[in-house]
């Protein structure tokens, strides 16, 4: 599996599914939340809005994650997953781990062959981008799966890229 930094907008990338740090509502909110909704389209709010009618009536729980259709985004798929929020006193790293190894479940089981992670928790929630980085090279390398070919982490600022540069090269040692 091949593992790619990128710095920039998630948005923007042609993959089979980008994830989206959520939060429990499923219904938006700021930061990659907001910018991934206001690409894809209204229909992405409708998506969201029938998935807590009907699989998640009290929201998606932390570390947990779901996808839907992308609708106006150059992927196929959002896979939504909800961090945990330090700011709350979610401090557990077993709950960031989930997040993105759950989202590489998914992926698997939709059939993704590609696949781009922003650094979830690392904003409004609060996260060191050390830990979110650390936990997510970790995630990937322990990942059991097939399918996946292509694993992204498209990250917005220098900081937050700075910390997967040095969490990557960590890992290769
Ligand atoms: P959380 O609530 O999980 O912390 P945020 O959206 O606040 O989620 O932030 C997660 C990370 O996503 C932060 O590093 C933030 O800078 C980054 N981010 C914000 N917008 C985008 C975007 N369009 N593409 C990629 N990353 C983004």
């Amino acid at each position: 599996m091949d593992i790619e930094l990128l710095q920039g907008d998630i948005t923007t990338r042609d993959v089979d599914a980008i994830v989206n740090a959520a939060n429990s509502s499923l219904l938006g909110g700021g930061g990659v939340d907001g910018a991934i909704h206001r690409a894809a389209g209204g229909q992405l709010l409708e998506a969201c809005r029938a998935l807590r009618q009907t699989d998640y009536p009290e929201g998606l729980p932390v570390g947990q994650a779901v996808a839907t259709d992308a609708f106006n985004l150059p992927a196929r798929w959002v896979i939504h997953t909800v961090g945990p929020n330090a700011l709350a006193g979610q401090t557990d790293p077993e709950l960031l781990r989930q997040a993105f190894a759950n989202s590489l479940a998914v992926a698997e089981r939709i059939g993704a062959a590609t696949i781009a992670f922003p650094a979830i928790s690392a904003g409004v929630y609060g996260w060191d981008a050390d830990d979110v980085a650390r936990t997510a090279v970790q995630a990937v390398g322990n990942h059991p799966g097939t399918c996946l070919e292509r694993v992204e982490f498209v990250l917005f600022s220098d900081r937050v890229a700075r910390a997967f540069q040095a969490a990557f090269e960590e890992l290769r040692g």
